[in-house]
């Protein structure tokens, strides 16, 4: 096992950061290619910028965010975080209480770990389900949280999210969304509505997935709970910063379903051309995925490496030897191992499908020599 904690997985962040600037550096960024689905944009004209330096931006950004992010996400009210963990851990400090029980239903496991993590802090009990059949709301439930999409893009079925929904609002319990991508994936690729409109009371999206925004989130939801999730979120400096707000301001501004849906067909195409090497590849809505088991039987040796060790490893040469950007080489602690390829963003159209499925192959090729050797694949990982 080369990666065994949370630690570990930020010295690997740490190396795979310094590879990349040294790409940038050496190579220029247009060697780089971002396929994480996350951009981390900041557009922002000259004029926005010099507001910035005023009192009046933050004023003025606030106002259009409402607007702009209601139009979103629905809802009555809206409130910019950090990060969407950010704003998860705020509505789990507002609206839970010690030892009541919080009940997540997710598509499909593992949830993301803001979610469990926030409900320890407030000594709260965690139940998750990712059966529909298997869900409960048991006695004092505080919250119930849905999963919209998972990190891994499985979209929850719109039927059991509206049965869902009802049954925490027939025992008057807050319904709370992480719908992190799932915001943008559900509406436009599989035409479910809004969360908010669906009924959900507090519903968090991620700024930074799918569309040109900054690392941010967005809460929208019921005005009295929004309030209430403010006030906590100050307390403990969760709010997004000017600067973040101005960039998710221009980022909802500039968004348009047009690279989603041309991704959502592009993909086939991709996977298609990767089948004729591969076999465990599989489709996501806006591209392709493999997850840690199905690399490690695609790879298909004797090796000492965890099948997450394997996913780390194959993410980090694909940054290393082709200047691809795949999630576990650059994510925070407890994020989804899987690959996943996502060609929405603008780097993956900077690409021929040809020449990116050739850069997996090469990189798999290389994987197979080097995950027979733990001393060389640990080298890699950390540096
Ligand atoms: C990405 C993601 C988060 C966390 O977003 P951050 O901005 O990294 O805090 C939470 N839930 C899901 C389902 C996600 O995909």
């Amino acid at each position: 096992m080369i990666i065994n904690n949370y630690l570990d997985e930020v010295k690997k962040r740490e190396n795979a950061l310094s590879i990349i600037k040294d790409i940038v550096k050496n190579k220029g960024r247009d060697n780089l290619y971002d396929l994480t689905g996350l951009s981390g944009g900041f557009i922002a004209s000259d004029e926005d910028l010099n507001l910035l330096e005023t009192y009046v931006g933050p004023a003025i950004f606030e106002d259009e965010l409402q607007d702009l992010g209601i139009e979103h996400m629905g809802g009555e009210k809206i409130f910019s975080v950090n990060r969407t963990s950010s704003g998860i851990l705020a509505t789990i400090l507002s609206l839970v209480d010690e030892n009541s029980n919080v009940v997540h239903y997710l598509p499909e496991l593992p949830s993301h770990p803001s979610i469990p993590k926030s409900c320890d802090l407030v000594r709260a009990n965690y139940l998750e389900f990712d059966n529909f059949d298997e869900f409960i709301i048991p006695k004092n439930t505080s919250l119930v949280v849905v999963t919209g999409a998972t990190m891994d893009h499985k979209v929850i079925d719109e039927e059991k999210f509206k049965k869902v929904i009802d049954m925490a609002h027939q025992k008057d319990i807050p319904v709370l969304v992480d719908d992190a991508s799932g915001a943008r994936l559900r509406t436009v690729i599989f035409n479910q509505q809004k969360a908010c409109d669906l009924g959900a009371d507090i519903v968090i999206t991620s700024t930074d997935k799918l569309m040109s925004g900054p690392r941010g989130g967005l809460i929208a939801g019921k005005k009295e709970l929004i309030d209430k999730i403010k006030v906590k979120a100050n307390q403990f400096g969760l709010e997004a910063q000017p600067p973040s707000i101005l960039a998710i301001v221009n980022a909802l501004k500039e968004f348009n379903d047009e690279n989603l849906f041309k991704s959502y067909n592009r993909k086939y195409e991709f996977i298609s051309l990767l089948n004729k090497n591969f076999t465990e590849f599989e489709l996501t809505p806006t591209g392709v995925m493999i997850t840690p088991e199905k690399l490690a039987k695609q790879l298909n040796i004797n090796s000492d490496l965890s099948y997450k060790d394997i996913a780390f490893l194959f993410s980090m040469i694909l940054l290393k030897e082709e200047g691809i950007i795949t999630i576990p080489a650059v994510s925070m602690p407890g994020a989804s191992p899987t690959i996943r390829f996502d060609l929405s963003t603008g780097d993956a159209f900077n690409l021929t499908l040809e020449r990116l499925s050739k850069k997996i192959l090469n990189s798999f090729n290389i994987l197979k020599k080097i995950s027979k050797d733990s001393k060389k694949s640990s080298e890699i990982i950390f540096n």
